[in-house]
């Protein structure tokens, strides 16, 4: 893409109404536009990153027998009276509206209801198990506090991953594949050495749920990590008898402020005893599917990865998240420059690479910023002085010094 035709501008200034870096940032860089409090546009740059992240998502989900399919947002409140999850009182994020005729609706804020109503329609036989579905959807939460920029919004998109199966055995093997599969995701997102699998309360139908958190000082959690053990626990599970159960020893236990970046949940029957999803058994007799819920806010996620990875210059973002490959900045207006720089580009983009060609008529110091504040882990400069010596620049964005290097090896580099 060639950057004077890009829309969105860069601006110098925070915006004085954010106090979250990733939002300030995102909004400096023209990735994302802030309409309200915890409500937030994707624009180009902002929407290429969330779409990246789908894609790693997606892929790990498949990876592991997952379907996507895409459920509606506005939800019927009479399943979700049959689970006790209407009242505002058991939920108290719902936002709620009403059709011409007064009949009330619901904007989603989750979709296991939905979702299990969903499968009644396609699961009847032990033969129709097991199953497992994900979406990537927009949910409603009326938040209390939305200061955390995308990482808190009250509009949000989330992956969200169900699974179906006929015993809790088989919801054990599942759900230690998804361990992996988050581990993979929060790897490809740049953030897995910084991410743990968190014990945290587990309800009424296994011991435990687990979240993934990222130590992050921007964080509204607290973890209690075990650096040795590789292990973690939230305040829920903070306690002696708990900690003894898990091998772990209080004092050994380094507290951190972090990020819930993921939540995967063993809910076994509950949801699908209240709806009714059952299937008939092998021999003949009908049992209740075993149910198990994943999610993942790609906001959230993408929020941390700014957080995270950033410096006073800008955004630094990891290679499989970036919204381009390369930033190619031409420094110079002159046709040898301008024709060199072309090229380059035209070579790039026969090669699948994804640029971002900065072709604006600036001055370098402002070429500079910009490309530091978006962020692409990778630059090359066209100039006159490159040309004299018939190379590229090429710079990455963690280093501060660039080198020389030929045509043909800027094009190999990718
Ligand atoms: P939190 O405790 O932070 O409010 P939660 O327990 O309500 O999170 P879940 O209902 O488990 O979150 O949602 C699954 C995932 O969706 C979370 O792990 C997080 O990544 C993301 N998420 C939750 N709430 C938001 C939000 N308001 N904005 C963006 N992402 C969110
Ligand atoms: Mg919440």
């Amino acid at each position: 893409m060639r950057q004077s035709q890009l829309f969105t501008k860069t601006r110098k200034e925070a915006p004085s109404d954010e106090v979250s870096k990733n939002a300030q940032l995102l909004i400096r860089a023209g990735f994302i536009h802030k309409e309200m409090a915890g409500v937030y546009d994707y624009l180009p740059l902002g929407l290429r990153v969330i779409n990246n992240l789908r894609k790693i998502i997606g892929e790990e989900m498949q990876s592991i027998g997952s379907q996507e399919v895409s459920l509606s947002t506005l939800q019927d409140p009479e399943i979700w009276k049959a689970t006790d999850r209407w009242d505002d009182e058991k939920v108290d994020v719902w936002f709620k509206t009403k059709l011409k005729n007064d009949t009330e609706l619901g904007l989603g804020c989750t979709h296991e209801e939905p979702m299990v109503k969903m499968m009644k329609d396609h699961v009847s036989s032990y033969r129709d198990l097991p199953r497992y579905t994900h979406q990537f959807q927009t949910k409603f939460r009326n938040e209390l506090r939305a200061k955390s920029g995308i990482m808190r919004g009250r509009e949000f998109f989330m992956k969200d991953m169900y699974s179906f199966n006929k015993t809790q055995e088989d919801l054990d093997e599942f759900y230690e594949k998804v361990i992996v599969a988050y581990k993979n995701v929060y790897n490809r997102a740049g953030i897995g050495d910084k991410s743990y699998l968190t014990f945290a309360s587990g309800g009424m139908f296994s011991k435990f749920s687990h979240e993934f958190q990222t130590i992050c000082d921007a964080g509204e959690d607290h973890i209690y990590i075990d650096k040795e053990k590789n292990m973690a626990v939230n305040d829920e599970v903070m306690q002696d008898q708990i900690l003894q159960n898990l091998g772990l020893i209080r004092e050994n236990l380094v507290e951190a402020k972090s990020i819930e970046v993921g939540n995967i949940f063993k809910y076994g029957t509950r949801y699908t005893s209240e709806l009714g999803l059952v299937f008939k058994d092998e021999d003949g007799s009908e049992k209740t599917v075993v149910l198990g819920a994943y999610g993942i806010g790609l906001g959230r996620l993408m929020g941390t990865i700014v957080e995270l990875l950033s410096d006073d210059k800008g955004i630094i973002w990891p290679k499989e998240v970036s919204p381009f490959t390369v930033h190619l900045v031409r420094l110079g207006e002159n046709s040898t420059v301008v024709s060199a720089a072309d090229n380059l580009y035209a070579d790039l983009i026969k090669r699948g690479v994804e640029v971002l060609y900065d072709d604006r008529d600036l001055r370098p110091g402002e070429k500079f910023a910009d490309s530091d504040l978006i962020g692409i882990p990778v630059r090359f400069v066209v100039s006159e002085k490159t040309i004299a010596e018939n190379k590229v620049e090429v710079k990455y964005r963690t280093e501060t010094d660039s080198k020389l290097i030929s045509k043909e090896e800027a094009l190999n580099l990718i």
